[in-house]
């Protein structure tokens, strides 16, 4: 310890306290990229610290069992440690990991599905060399390296940027809210955004502070622009530039649509969502369209999917059609099968699915999702393919009843994982295989270990890096039903 502040943590017994300045070494790297540091046993995390390193960091929280640190100095760098090549990388928060080198991090993402499968899921993983030698053993689960991207930079489709005042910077600015606030500093680039994204946001906040449109003004509520969202569909080039406002008109509006669509030749599409409520929410329930089309198209293999202001899309679709792909490989359809897809999304999944199916049944909770399920199925001329709103732990019990037997099912939940219901229907329905598409390593273990005791065996999880230089870490997995193997 090299000083101690006389503010004493209320916790006398504890190693550190509020503001101490202490020498540690990092172990690990939490599920959020932050590195794990020990000082005198008492665990420290110590945001951009990596394993391997000692460092100098000062102590910004202490609770009973942990605390955080804010680092000073990296006294022992890791052989892994690169300099982040963002300008904002450790004011920004969006992205965790720059600071370590790619394929260390693919490396990472790794390790942190095996010991959730192993930890969380009491799962046998078989060595990762043991996997390519000789077949793992029936009881031990394959977990391959992780499927990263050939040039993780730029691959974001969709950039969402708040917009505020800054008097300083001379008015209107946009970018990311400062870590832990609500003040929104400017940037003028984003490396993990696409190049066409970045360009747009910078010429849409230049044209809108030549033309003196206000920023909105979360403290008082007043102002107009709240966010701007662009889209770029990677199959077309094609652009969509969606307005969040405070309420349906502003001065210069008519100016500032025909600058947009001048200045920015790919945006097809100018959209106008209205959210008048003070809400962290981003849209507001009413979409206008400002000029152009309605819809941007884009492609995962060969699906097209129509775009719309509001619709979800995933935002990495190169990564998306890898994971998709390991799915429907996983899913080793014939053409004969009936297949549900729960928590289907716009159906990405099912219509993938449903060119190598007799019939897709997909469900899922968000009514504005399965509209754009159906229309994609419409435009792709895929007619087995239903889609149902409601919840998959209630909607799947009533398809079973009403004798609907699925040869597979593929479970695509949010962070959270499977209700705890639908886990059941799983066991009882007793499919031949069950893939389970995931975001969550931990969720996904503790399923997982639900899903083995309900009589499932786990053969092989394939990680895909669809977030590259966040903590984030996806997952297709395969389960068979025992004795049926
Ligand atoms: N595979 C989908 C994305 C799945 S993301 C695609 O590519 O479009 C998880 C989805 O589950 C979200 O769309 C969310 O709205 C939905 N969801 C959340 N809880 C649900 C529930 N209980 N039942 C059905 N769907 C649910």
């Amino acid at each position: 310890m090299m000083k101690r502040n006389d503010k004493r943590a209320p916790q006398e017994n504890l190693p550190v306290a509020l503001h101490d300045i202490v020498e540690c070494s990092v172990i690990g790297l939490s599920h959020e990229g932050e590195g794990v540091g020990r000082y005198e046993g008492f665990t420290l995390f110590v945001p951009g610290a990596l394993p391997g390193e000692r460092v100098k960091a000062r102590v910004t929280e202490v609770k009973k069992r942990f605390g955080r640190a804010e680092l000073l100095t990296v006294l022992e760098a890791s052989p892994d440690r690169v300099a982040p090549p963002c300008a904002v990388y450790s004011r920004c928060g969006g992205c965790q990991l720059q600071h370590l080198d790619y394929a260390a991090q693919l490396g990472w993402k790794r390790q942190l599905v095996v010991d959730a499968l192993s930890r969380i899921g009491k799962l046998t993983v078989a060595s990762s060399d043991a996997s390519f030698r000789h077949l793992p053993l029936s009881s031990e689960v394959v977990v391959h390296p992780v499927i990263g991207m050939d040039e993780p930079w730029r691959y974001r489709n969709k950039a969402q940027v708040p917009i505020g005042f800054d008097l300083e910077e001379g008015g209107l600015v946009g970018g990311f809210y400062e870590q832990g606030t609500h003040s929104i500093v400017e940037m003028d680039t984003c490396l993990i955004q696409h190049e066409r994204n970045d360009d747009a946001v910078l010429k849409v906040k230049r044209i809108a502070r030549e033309l003196g449109i206000e920023a909105y003004d979360e403290k008082s509520h007043s102002g107009w622009l709240r966010h701007v969202v662009v889209k770029t569909s990677f199959a077309s080039g094609d652009m969509m530039v969606v307005l969040i406002a405070l309420t349906r008109e502003t001065k210069g509006l008519e100016a500032f649509v025909s600058r947009i669509r001048s200045e920015l030749p790919h945006v097809v599409s100018v959209m106008l969502n209205v959210n008048p409520d003070r809400t962290s929410a981003v849209f507001g329930r009413d979409t206008y369209k400002l000029a152009g089309v309605d819809v941007i198209y884009d492609s995962i293999g060969d699906i097209r999917f129509a775009i719309s202001a509001r619709s979800f899309y995933q935002v990495n679709p190169v990564q998306t059609e890898v994971l998709y792909r390991k799915a429907l490989e996983y899913a080793a359809l014939t053409g004969t099968e009936t297949v549900i897809d729960a928590y289907c999304g716009i159906g990405t999944i099912s219509l993938f699915l449903a060119r190598a199916a007799a019939q897709v049944y997909g469900v899922e909770l968000i009514p504005d999702a399965v509209e754009d399920a159906r229309a994609n199925a419409r435009l792709n001329d895929i007619d087995n393919a239903d889609f149902t709103v409601g919840r998959a732990e209630v909607v799947l019990p009533a398809w079973r009843a009403e004798g609907i037997d699925a040869d597979v099912i593929v479970v695509d939940p949010p962070r959270k994982g499977c209700d705890a219901a639908l886990l059941d229907t799983l066991i009882a329905m007793r499919p031949e295989r069950i893939v389970y598409v995931s975001c969550n390593p931990a969720t996904l273990a503790r399923d997982l270990a639900v899903l083995e005791a309900g009589g499932f065996r786990t053969v092989e999880v394939q990680p895909v890096d669809m977030f590259p230089h966040t903590g984030h870490v996806e997952c297709s997995v395969l389960l068979t039903l025992r004795g049926k193997e």
